[in-house]
């Protein structure tokens, strides 16, 4: 398949690359540098298969947006709208990704699933938890890739966890939750949306345990 001819233009300066995303509105498009996991050329492709807007759904970031006509700041959750999809208007370009430092004590994991090593992965899921003086979980953070069509940050399953200490019967309940959160529509040559669904319980479990063995008592 050939593109269309297009025009290429070559800002030295941001003001520049504005002006021009002004001029031509929805039909110009930013190209981040054609390398693999560039961070932002990610972030603003939302590809719901991607890691790094699904880390950045998991630490509540935020992105930063500008245009000629200023700057907005939106959290991951209200920027990755859907499949391939943003909270960018015409006109706006992404110029800084935030991801939040997390507390020292808390464990962290990320684990994914691909059929052949280095192949978008079919699902994951990154974790991070919190313990309190009491060695109960106090904050918990956790979001999915792969299980519909934008990362999803499931709140459910962290309320479930908070508090416990995230025994085998809370990780099965947790699981359970993920399940039922894979969207019916997750079906594709490389894995059915039961596929789909067998994995998110599995990789629930597997990731929260990972990342409750790795946090620090003070
Ligand atoms: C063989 C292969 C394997 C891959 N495997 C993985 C993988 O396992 N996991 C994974 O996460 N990704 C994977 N990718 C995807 C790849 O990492 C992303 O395509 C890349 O991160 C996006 O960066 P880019 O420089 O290619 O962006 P581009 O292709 O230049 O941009 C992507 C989109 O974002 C827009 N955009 C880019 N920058 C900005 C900006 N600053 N402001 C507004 N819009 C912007 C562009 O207009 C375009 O629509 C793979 C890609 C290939 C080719």
């Amino acid at each position: 398949m050939k593109p269309p001819r297009f025009r290429y233009c070559a800002p030295d300066m941001l003001d520049e690359a504005l002006a021009l995303l002004d001029q031509y509105g929805e039909d110009a498009k930013v190209l981040a540098g054609g390398q693999s996991l560039v961070v932002v050329g990610s972030i603003a492709h939302a590809d719901p298969a991607a890691e790094l807007p699904a880390l950045l759904t998991c630490l509540n970031g935020e992105v930063v947006a500008q245009s000629v006509h200023g700057e907005r700041v939106m959290k991951a959750e209200e920027f990755f709208t859907g499949y391939l999809s943003t909270a960018l208007n015409p006109g706006e370009m992404l110029t800084e990704v935030r991801f939040p430092w997390i507390i020292p004590q808390s464990g962290w994991a990320f684990i994914e699933f691909a059929r052949r090593l280095g192949d978008y992965a079919l699902v994951g899921a990154a974790a991070v938890v919190t313990p309190g003086l009491d060695d109960h979980c106090m904050f918990a953070h956790i979001s999915y890739l792969g299980i519909s069509g934008s990362p999803i940050r499931m709140h459910e399953v962290e309320n479930i966890i908070i508090g416990t200490q995230l025994d085998e019967q809370t990780l099965e309940q947790a699981a359970e939750i993920a399940r039922s959160a894979v969207s019916d529509d997750m079906e594709d040559v490389h894995a059915t949306v039961n596929y789909r669904r067998t994995l998110t319980a599995e990789i629930t479990k597997r990731v929260l345990r990972a990342a409750w063995a790795r946090r620090k008592m003070t």
